[in-house]
Order: C-alpha cells, then structure tokens, then sequence
C-alpha cells in the first residue's frame, strides 16, 4: 500500500508500462526492448514494469542528444546555470517521495534515501556557481606583444552510466555540472533500479519543457548488453562517465579508448580504517560503524578493512562487535531500521562464499553472516571477520557488510597493509598523533583518492572532487576541478605585434 502511494506521488505507473526512454522535455518515446519488471529488496514483491529501451530506441534518444547539444551550447553558462538552479529546487520539491522510492527500490534506509536527493540538490546549488566560474588560465608569452590563454568548450552529448547503490545521486553528480559546462546527457541507469531514473526524468522533463529545451537531460533505461553497449561504441558521444565495478569498468575503458572517446571511470573501492593507539576510540567505534554498515555494506566507500594497533585491538574489536549485535534490521522505510536488505540474492549468497572463502584462509568470524529469513531471503546481520592476514578475498571487493580486521605494530606496517590492494578509493586514520597523521596524508602514506584523519571512509561532501586510483579508474566527479572532465581546453595565442616571432627564438629564414 505504502508502495503504491509514494509510486503514484511520483507519477509511476503500477497498472501498464512505464516508458523507460526519454527525449528530454518532449517526453517518452516508444520502445522495444522489452519489459522489466522492477521488485523491493525488502519483501520480493513487484513494484512496477519499464518499457526497456532498445539499441534502435538508443540511436533515436543518441540523435536528439546529439542535435539539442548545438543549440544548448549556444545558451550562456550562467543562463544554463538558472536551469540547473530550477532542477534543484524541483528536487527540493520532490525530496520525500524520491527519496523513499530510494529505500523502496535499493533497499537503503530512509535517513540515507534523503540524504541522496540531498546531495542532488547540493550539487545543483554547486553547479550553480560554477556556471559563473569556468575560469581559464591566462599565462605570459615569450615572443613580444602576444597574448596566450586557455578556455573551456562544451564538449557535446555526454554518456552517464549508473551504478544500483546510488541510482539518483550519481546521476546528478554528472548532470548538473554536464549541463553547465554545455553539455547534453545521455544516462543509462542500472537496471536493478529503473523507477528511480524515470522519477529523477520526469522531474528534469518538467523543467526542461517549462523553460522551453528539449534534448539536454535525456534518459535510456535498458540492458547493458544492448544500451549501455550501443552508448560505449557511440563516436557521437566524446565522453562516458561510467560508475560501477572494476570488471565493467575495464571494458567501457577498453572499448571507449579503441575510438579515441574520453572516461570518467568511478569503480570499485576497498576502502581501510587504520586505527592508532592515540586515537579516540567511541569516535573511531562509531565512525567504523557507521561507515561499514551503513546502506548494508553496499557503497563505493564502505569500510571493509580495518587495520588497527595491536595495543588496542581487543578493546575496539569488542565495543565495535557490541554495536554491531544491535544494529536495528529491517524495512528500510521504517524509520528506527539502520540497515536494510543487500540488493539482490544474489549477493547474499556472494556474502556467504566471502565468508567461507575467509574462514578457509584463517579468518574468524567474531559476529554475523547471518540469513535473517523470518525478515527475507535478502536480509544479513553485518559481519566482523578477524583475519590472520590479508589473504586474496581481503583483497577483492564484496559488496555486503563484511569487515576484516587486521592488526599492525607500526604506522609504516599499517600503511603498508592499507595500500596492499588494487582499488584506491577511500582511506582514514583515526589518530591524534601528528607524526602519524601527517605521514598518513604524506606522499609515503595513503594512496587513495580520498584521505581521512578522524572521520570515516564514507559520507564525503560534494565540495570536493570525488573519485579514486588504481583500480578504482582514476576518474573525479562533483566539486573542485572536476569540471574540467566535461569540457574541451583550448590554449589561444593571439599576436598582435604586426610582425611574425616564431617560438624558441626560431629563425626561419
Ligand atoms: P555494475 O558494474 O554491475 O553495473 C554498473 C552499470 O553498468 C549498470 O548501469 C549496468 O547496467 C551497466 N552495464 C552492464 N553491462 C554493460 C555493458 N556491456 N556496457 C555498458 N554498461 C553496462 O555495478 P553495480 O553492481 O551496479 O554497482 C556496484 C559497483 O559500483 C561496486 O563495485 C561499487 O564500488 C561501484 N561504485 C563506485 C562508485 C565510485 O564513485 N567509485 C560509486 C558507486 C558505485
């Protein structure tokens, strides 16, 4: 019943189809790629069918993306800026049932849904500013009386290719600065969370016809096989910013690379608390709890290793296995729950094998990894597993809340351990050790793309630029610089000396 209410609050259609194509501002198209049924997490029940987009049905929305980028470039950036600043507060409008059809269809508590429309709205307002900011370089010329410079193009329709965990925010990550920057967009989101694209679409279809574009926010819900395909061979489309595992990750790479396109690849993370001595420890407890269980271990960010001081090993192992051993489970839109469901079954069972896997390898599991089938197949207790070493399944991401403990005896064992694995993403210390924290930050400490000291590897702020290396891609989105992703640079050289000066002293004769 509750489902229903916030599907209909949001225009979903429960009775017939929804169509899962959008030419932005001009609304659906027809489409044949036949139809999904999207489920809850949470007790398995349909929720609502999507029409799937077809490759066909890709080309059509590819070619309105691709002609609407010609005229959207000629709007100026601060005009652009105004659009972006009206999705926001049209997201503001929409945060309640958005974000609950979040919790409805991932499976991510209410508290978490909420704060992801937040983040979209947060970045709109950022994107906002930044149509005012798209500033270039100027830099002196060698050769008399010349002028040089650097300036920012749009760069055309642009791909966006979702993740599950995040099924709206990633999307307005790169979106909101896309359309700034003059960009049109095309996203394929995953298809384990259909509905909450076409909810975030109809929204951004709204406004693109009130203010009278068509073709900037375009949406194609389809398979990955034919869609998201069909987008990573598009010579029409000079940029994919692509979020989701490594192995995808790997060939978008590949296969936008073979035809000279551009990536922003955000994949997966294996992300480490190191825990010192010196350090507080209900606010290393907490900050692990959190940052580990929070949306059932499923985000880029969790925290899945925890390499903490031999001194203080015991004590934290314990109040962190207490805590956890009360971790309210259940429906993700009851407002007490602090977990929900893992996505899929198939990820429970991904869970199990990780346990097993790293009981064969030593591991001891100290609490969870249980199936709670009286609440669903779909349900876990979070697990603390304490590991000998850091043994291959340490090394690769699960997505599910496992955390594995290893202990160091010193902050350059610990640093060692914490880069020991391929991804890059998210890293922390809790330390109140200058020395420490400063080596930790230092060129010889952390090599992810985001560095903590006191506070945890997930929840970050759009302020800054997001991404991570190594097998994480290497890719940056939201604040900062990242901009830069979206845009052409262009170095001008204007002389105005009325004669020719060639560069190097060169003389041509
Ligand atoms: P996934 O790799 O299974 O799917 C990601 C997307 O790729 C989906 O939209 C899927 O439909 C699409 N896809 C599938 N086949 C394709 C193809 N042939 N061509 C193009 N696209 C195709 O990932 P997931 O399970 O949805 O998400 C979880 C993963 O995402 C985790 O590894 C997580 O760490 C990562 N992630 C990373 C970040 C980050 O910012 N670094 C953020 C969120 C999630």
């Amino acid at each position: 019943m509750r489902a229903n209410e916030i599907l209909e609050k949001l225009g979903i259609h429960t009775d017939r189809s929804n169509p899962g194509a959008f030419v932005g501002g001009k609304g659906p198209i027809k489409t044949g790629g036949g139809e999904l049924v999207s489920g809850n997490p949470s007790d398995g029940e349909d929720l609502a069918a999507v029409a799937q987009a077809s490759s066909d049905d890709y080309a059509k929305v590819a070619d309105a993306a691709y002609d609407s980028f010609r005229s959207w470039r000629m709007v100026p950036a601060p005009v652009r800026g105004e659009a972006v600043r009206l999705l926001g507060n049209a997201l503001r409008e929409m945060k309640e049932p958005l974000g609950d059809l979040i919790s409805l269809e991932m499976g991510k508590i209410r508290a978490e849904g909420h704060g992801e429309v937040q983040e979209m709205i947060d970045i709109c307002d950022l994107a906002v500013g930044m149509s005012r900011q798209l500033y270039g370089k100027s830099m002196h010329s060698e050769r008399h009386r010349h002028r040089m410079y650097e300036q920012w193009h749009p760069l055309g329709s642009i791909g966006v290719i979702t993740s599950f965990n995040f099924p709206m925010a990633v999307w307005a990550w790169n979106a909101a600065i896309a359309m700034v920057c003059g960009d049109t967009v095309i996203w394929k989101p995953s298809s384990r969370v259909p509905l909450c694209a076409i909810a975030v679409q109809k929204v951004a279809d709204r406004i693109q016809s009130e203010l009278g574009y068509s073709g900037v926010l375009n949406l194609v819900a389809g398979s990955g096989s034919m869609v998201g395909q069909s987008m990573l061979e598009d010579e029409r489309v000079p940029l994919v910013s692509f979020t989701g595992s490594c192995r995808m990750g790997r060939r978008v790479s590949e296969t936008v690379a073979a035809r000279f396109g551009r990536t922003i690849l955000e994949l997966g993370g294996n992300n480490a608390a190191v825990v010192a001595p010196s350090a507080d420890p209900e606010l290393a407890a907490d900050s692990i709890l959190f940052a580990a269980v929070g949306t059932a271990g499923q985000r880029c960010t969790t925290n899945r290793r925890l390499i903490v001081h031999s001194e203080v090993a015991e004590e934290l192992v314990s109040t962190l296995v207490g805590k956890y051993e009360s971790v309210a489970i259940g429906d993700p839109l009851d407002d007490s729950t602090l977990m929900g469901p893992l996505v899929t079954v198939d990820a429970v069972e991904e869970m199990k094998n990780a346990l097993d896997w790293a009981k064969k390898d030593g591991g001891e599991l100290l609490t969870g990894g249980e199936v709670l089938e009286d609440l669903g197949p779909r349900f876990v207790t979070p697990a603390i597993v304490r590991m000998p070493e850091q043994t291959e399944i340490v090394r690769r991401e699960t997505f599910a809340p496992i955390l594995y403990v290893m202990e160091y005896s010193n902050i350059e064992e610990a640093i060692r351990i914490h880069n020991d694995v391929p991804q890059g993403l998210s890293s922390c210390l809790f330390s109140r050790d200058l020395i420490e924290v400063e080596t930790f930050l230092s060129h010889m400490g952390s090599d992810c793309g985001i560095a903590n000291v006191n506070t945890g590897t997930s929840g970050a702020e759009i302020g800054g630029a997001f991404g991570g290396e190594k097998e994480t891609g290497g890719g940056r989105e939201s604040g900062s610089d990242a901009w830069k992703g979206y845009m052409r640079r262009q170095t001008c050289t204007i002389n105005f000396s009325g004669g020719m000066e060639l560069a190097q002293g060169i003389d041509f004769g």
